[in-house]
């Protein structure tokens, strides 16, 4: 007797569905993938009992005959794949023939659908991968699908489920992700008869659409943080919404990507954006919807029986192609942001504020940060109006304003330097690179700080400890929820207040289940620390004034402090001309 056997179809099919029918959500998934496969324009979906009860799935696409109704169902049985070859270059979302198959195992199906010049509509149904019926249907246009009663044959696999409520939203997810990666179809969604998404395709094309479904997604106040991204290297195009670096929030739950069109979990994408924000993250997060369009060829789906994960043929591309494209895009809006008002207008504003003119290309000056030279965004916005490098002129120091401001003359006109922003740029570098050459130069502290932190905060603390120490800082344990400072960078000084606020943040960076690259880590304490510690007096002497530019000039981003605000203005002779109404400077 030979011990090894062969599992009965019935089984096979049941396992089968197991990796690819995860919850109600992937059946969802599939069954709006195959409607925007067949071309619909329009996909209705009808949920009953959180996905358990009913999955209804209604297209106006291209329809299936008779025949074809029932070889959807068999395994590996798929219209979209002519030769094996062809699976590396599909732009169909289906290809492997097994979604109708797996639903069909696992849930009480019918199927429905007239396929235009046949004789009528026709209708299947069955139950646990067995047909039990075949019925001549109305000639309505395109497909319905009819899950029901899911895992009615899986006991063990219905218990998995989560509750309503959690099954419910991954359902809404699903059309939520399928309505922004696909604008130019409509998607309407009913739970339990009531309606929850209703999308039409709006005159205006991609963007239109995408901006209102965003909108309605998102929620207003999320949405109305969100700048518009875009840019391209070769074979490759990134698009999109990202939350502008002073809309982020604490969580991550408002994160879509996409490759080509389809959604998915990638830690790289999700890296690659994250470095596209610099300096100005800090253990926050930005919401974004990110699509990322590749040649087919330049990435496998295949590897994940969801298709959420993706791999891709040259991960430093991509990488590259998309953190270069958000942080261009958000720099230049930064930037662009501030123009020269004609004159005569807002006369409340002080002149110093109303004058702001752009700092220079400060993108091709930070373009160092990455390894290669940023891409060229497609559509970027204007370009800056050129205008001088201050590093390259001599410098006179005129005052102070406001206990602020630092005023210079210097052979392209006037210049007006953020004294504390420009103090935080110089810290920050300068302590990175002490960072980087493992040493940082540390300071005892006389009076030890203490800071109170929750009990979960203490023990991140804890287990960073000895990173912490390479930082420069030592830190020890007071009490069950009480830190203790005992030397810090001799770069920084803390007040106890300061202190107590740079470990918190710390903790919750630190603690982040995802563990982030070492340098970001690096400028995420960097930053904190910059921000945290206590800038030389408000009042400064010249010498001083002018100290601080020579350090500021050595910088890599001379134009932005480390949380991505202007260190700079230039106001040019011309500028000032204008002011005067003069045609040109005097
Ligand atoms: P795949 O999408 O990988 O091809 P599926 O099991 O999801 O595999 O579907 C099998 C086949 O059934 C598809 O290739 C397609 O020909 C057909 N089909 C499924 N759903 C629809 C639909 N809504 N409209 C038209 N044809 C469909
Ligand atoms: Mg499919």
């Amino acid at each position: 007797m030979p011990e090894i056997k062969v599992l009965p179809e019935e089984v096979v099919s049941k396992i089968a569905a197991g990796e690819v029918i995860e919850r109600p959500a992937s059946v969802l998934k599939e069954l709006i993938e195959n409607s925007l496969d067949a071309g619909a324009s329009k996909v209705e979906i009808e949920i009953k009992k959180a996905g358990r009860g009913l999955i209804r799935v209604h297209d106006d696409g291209r329809g299936m005959d008779r025949e074809d109704l029932r070889l959807a169902l068999g395994r590996h049985a798929t219209s979209k794949l002519g030769v094996f070859d062809d699976i590396y270059s599909l732009a169909t979302f289906g290809f492997r023939g097994e979604a109708l198959y797996s639903v069909f195992a696992v849930s009480r199906l019918r199927l429905t659908s007239f396929r235009a010049g046949a004789d009528s509509g026709y209708c299947l149904e069955g139950e646990g991968g067995r047909v039990t019926a075949e019925l001549p249907a109305p000639p309505v246009k395109g497909t319905t699908v009819e899950a029901a009663d899911l895992f009615f044959n899986t006991p063990a696999r219905a218990k998995f489920m989560k509750s309503d409520a959690a099954e419910r939203a991954h359902l809404i997810r699903a059309v939520e992700e399928a309505a922004l990666a696909n604008s130019g179809a409509a998607f309407r969604l009913t739970i339990d008869g009531a309606e929850i998404l209703n999308f039409p395709v709006l005159p205006g094309g991609r963007w239109e659409n995408l901006k209102s479904r965003a909108a309605a997604i998102f929620g207003k106040s999320v949405y109305g943080g969100l700048a518009r991204v875009e840019g391209r290297t070769e074979g490759m195009a990134v698009y999109g919404f990202v939350s502008r670096p002073d809309a982020l929030s604490t969580t991550r739950a408002n994160q879509h990507y996409f490759v080509n069109r389809r959604p998915v979990s990638s830690a790289l994408l999700r890296q690659a954006l994250y470095r596209g924000y610099g300096h100005m993250l800090t253990g926050r997060h930005p919401a974004c919807a990110l699509f990322v369009e590749l040649s087919p060829g330049a990435f496998d789906a295949n590897i994940h029986p969801q298709k959420r994960d993706v791999k891709f043929s040259s991960e430093n591309e991509v990488f590259k192609t998309v953190s270069n494209t958000v942080y261009e895009e958000l720099l230049s809006k930064q930037t662009a942001e501030v123009s020269l008002p004609s004159p005569g207008a807002a006369p409340d504003v002080p002149a110093y504020r109303e004058a702001l003119s752009s700092p220079p290309s400060a993108a091709a000056e930070t373009g160092s940060l990455f390894a290669a030279p940023a891409a060229s965004p497609e559509a970027a916005a204007a370009p800056l109006p050129p205008a001088a490098d201050w590093r390259s002129h001599d410098l006179s120091y005129l005052g102070q304003l406001a206990k602020s401001y630092l005023i210079f003359e210097s052979g392209a006109g006037l210049l007006v330097v953020d004294q504390h922003a420009a103090q935080e740029r110089v810290l920050f570098e300068k302590y990175l690179e002490e960072f980087d050459r493992g040493g940082v130069r540390v300071q005892p502290l006389l009076v030890p700080l203490e800071a109170e932190l929750s009990r979960s905060q203490m023990e991140t603390v804890l287990k960073w400890r000895d990173w912490l120490k390479t930082a420069g800082f030592e830190i020890d344990q007071r009490g069950p929820a009480a830190a203790l400072l005992r030397a810090a960078p001799s770069l920084f000084y803390f007040t106890p207040a300061a202190f107590a606020e740079f470990l918190g943040y710390l903790s919750e960076v630190l603690g982040e289940p995802e563990k982030a690259a070492e340098d970001m880590k690096r400028s995420v304490i960097a930053t904190m620390a910059c921000k945290k510690s206590v800038k030389a007096r408000d009042f400064v002497r010249p010498q001083e004034a002018l100290r601080l530019m020579e350090d500021l000039k050595r910088t890599r981003d001379s134009y932005h402090c480390p949380h991505g605000r202007p260190t700079l203005f230039y106001l040019s002779g011309g500028d000032i001309a204008r002011r005067f109404q003069r045609s040109s400077a005097a």
